[in-house]
């Protein structure tokens, strides 16, 4: 059509419109681009903040109605609309209802153009998206969408550069079971209402699922001034102020993590996982804290979890790959082996030998360590008794995890193995490495009741932790096996000596046996051997061994002790 043929259709179209405009709850429109004319149904009068449904000065009266915020959004796509650059207009954005409060619209319409590809007008139609989709109920603040769009337009404005700092409240959960739900609620508005006049006009703010919110900060930042930290700060500096100017207010804390960006290089879902993902990091980190993104901490992260996916392979492979060695304890006094310690070993097909320092946590935070822990257990066990079979009263000693301790039937099973197997219980020692986790009243339980059974137990590392000896006798230990730590320089440190007399003289003296390990070579055994020990084990005697080795090498083995 030519020029002047589609402008004269315009009138026909405005009829039209008028009248489809009575029979949809959307609104529609004409922008005349040849005349600055806009036309929309009737019934926007009564939505938005317009006088009339026609006007002459279609740009100005726009201004006016959308949301001031939003205009230039709508200003730069129909420039490109009107020189021809695109046909097709598709926004959402907001304009002003008739109370002045913004109300978000989807706005769709097809350009119409003459002949030779000039943009007469543009049809379409607008209609209204709830409001609640679109703003959080409880905070009024803009949900997740709302922030990835931010993101995705940034990417063509001139700042590109930024920061997500993503906030969550700590043990909101917990607030919310202890106090209910219109209390979280409260906080959770307050905390938003605290976040939003901390950023002030120099960014936005968002609110995700659950306790948390994001602020979105754009612009040139110094990151090695750590911006996001300093606004963390402030933030939880005026939340501890809100909390101590209301007398009788709850007391929470909360965690944040950040995330520096250009935009361009990550997509806007990404930064927020980035930025969510540095939060966990930081509630991980004991929670009211502040961390910042890093690609290293997140390979790492990463990497567990791909470590943790083998081993739970390996170990639903009917304990693929894993192996127990035997490591000699040596009896001083009765100058011949005692026993062994039962290590563990993994021989993962992806990542290769792995030190069990490495993976026992891994095993720990993942409670593998509960059905791995059974498998320790009985291996070593049927091992013990099948060397009992040459030599008598050998003894066997197993190591155990806190996290079987709190959260499996550990004595449970172990008393059943042994009647299964029937050893006897004073051939069997389990070893638990001190650490505070003991000392919780539930692990605490669990120890008085391997002693209620005659279970014996040694404590682990001892020296590294906070325990006492006065603990350890409380809590049923037989057997102290102090630190290598102590061990490594016995023989230069006249320090590390004197502890170790200390430990092993005030341990007889509470009755309690006595183990060094890490005892390496001839000098550190000559110097250890004056202290009196009970027990012994290191590298002096043998290293830890394959079931096989240890017993070719260790298990008839007598020795060369003066
Ligand atoms: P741990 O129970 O203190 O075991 C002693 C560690 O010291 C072993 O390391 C052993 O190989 C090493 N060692 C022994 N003698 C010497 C020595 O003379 N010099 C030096 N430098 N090291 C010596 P490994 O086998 O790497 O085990 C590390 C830790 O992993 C163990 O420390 C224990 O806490 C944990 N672990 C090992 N096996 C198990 C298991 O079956 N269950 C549980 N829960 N933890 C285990
Ligand atoms: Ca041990
Ligand atoms: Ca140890």
């Amino acid at each position: 059509m030519k020029r002047e043929d589609v402008i004269s259709k315009l009138n026909n179209y405005s009829t039209v419109l008028s009248l489809l405009g009575r029979c949809t709850d959307d609104f529609l429109y004409i922008l005349d681009f040849t005349k600055d004319e806009f036309l929309i149904s009737n019934s926007a009068v009564d939505v938005f903040l317009m006088e009339k449904s026609q006007f002459e000065n279609a740009g100005a009266v726009l201004e006016r109605t959308v949301y001031p915020e939003d205009y230039p959004l709508l200003q730069k796509d129909l420039e490109m609309l009107k020189v021809g650059k695109s046909k097709v207009h598709n926004l959402e954005y907001r304009w002003l209802g008739k109370d002045g409060k913004p109300i978000w619209i989807s706005c769709r319409g097809q350009v119409v153009s003459d002949d030779e590809g000039n943009a007469i007008c543009l049809i379409g139609r607008i209609s209204e998206i709830a409001r609640k989709s679109k703003v959080d109920g409880v905070t009024g603040l803009y949900r997740e969408n709302a922030l990835l769009k931010k993101l995705q337009e940034s990417a063509w404005e001139e700042t590109k550069k930024g920061f997500l700092l993503q906030i969550g409240i700590d043990n909101f959960k917990e607030i919310n079971e202890r106090y209910g739900m219109s209390v979280g609620n409260d906080i959770l508005a307050e905390t938003g209402r605290i976040i939003l006049d901390t950023v002030d006009k120099k960014g936005k703010v968002y609110r995700l699922d659950g306790d948390e919110m994001v602020v979105l900060m754009l612009g040139e930042h110094h990151e090695e001034e750590e911006p996001a930290k300093e606004l963390y700060k402030e933030i939880r500096r005026r939340i501890d102020d809100n909390i101590s100017q209301n007398g009788n207010h709850i007391y929470y804390t909360i965690s944040a993590g950040s995330c520096y960006f250009e935009l361009g290089e990550e997509s806007p879902d990404k930064l927020v996982e980035q930025a969510g993902f540095a939060l966990h990091q930081a509630k991980l980190n004991g929670k009211n804290t502040c961390v910042k993104y890093t690609q290293q901490v997140y390979n790492e992260y990463v990497h567990t979890l791909e470590v943790q996916e083998a081993l739970r392979e390996d170990i639903e492979a009917d304990f693929r790959g894993f192996e127990l060695y035997y490591q000699p304890v040596v009896d001083i006094s009765r100058k011949q082996i005692l026993g062994a310690e039962a290590l563990l070993r993994w021989n993962s097909r992806k990542f290769g030998f792995m030190s069990p320092g490495q993976f026992i946590p891994m095993l720990e935070e993942s409670g593998l360590i509960i059905p791995l822990g059974r498998w320790i257990a009985k291996t070593a066990l049927i091992q013990c008794q099948k060397w009992q079979e040459k030599v008598p009263g050998f003894r066997i000693n197993v190591n155990l995890s806190f996290v079987q301790l709190k959260k499996s039937d550990v004595l449970g099973d172990i008393l059943q193995l042994m009647e299964e197997l029937h050893i006897e219980r004073s051939h069997v020692m389990f070893e638990v490495t001190e650490s505070g986790e003991l000392e919780s009243n539930a692990a605490c339980q669990v120890l008085r009741s391997f002693k209620q059974e005659s279970i014996h137990l040694a404590i682990d590392d001892f020296g590294t932790g906070y325990s006492n000896l006065r603990y350890v006798k409380n809590m049923t230990f037989d057997l102290v096996k102090i630190d290598q730590s102590f061990i490594r320089n016995i023989t230069e440190s006249q320090y590390d000596y004197l502890v170790v007399k200390q430990f092993t003289e005030l341990a007889h003296a509470l009755n309690l046996t006595v183990c060094y390990e890490g005892v390496e070579t001839k000098e550190d055994f000559d110097c250890v051997l004056e202290l009196n020990p009970d027990y012994i084990q290191g590298f002096y005697f043998s290293k830890p061994l394959p079931a096989q080795e240890f017993e070719e090498n260790c298990l008839n083995k007598t020795l060369d002790i003066a």
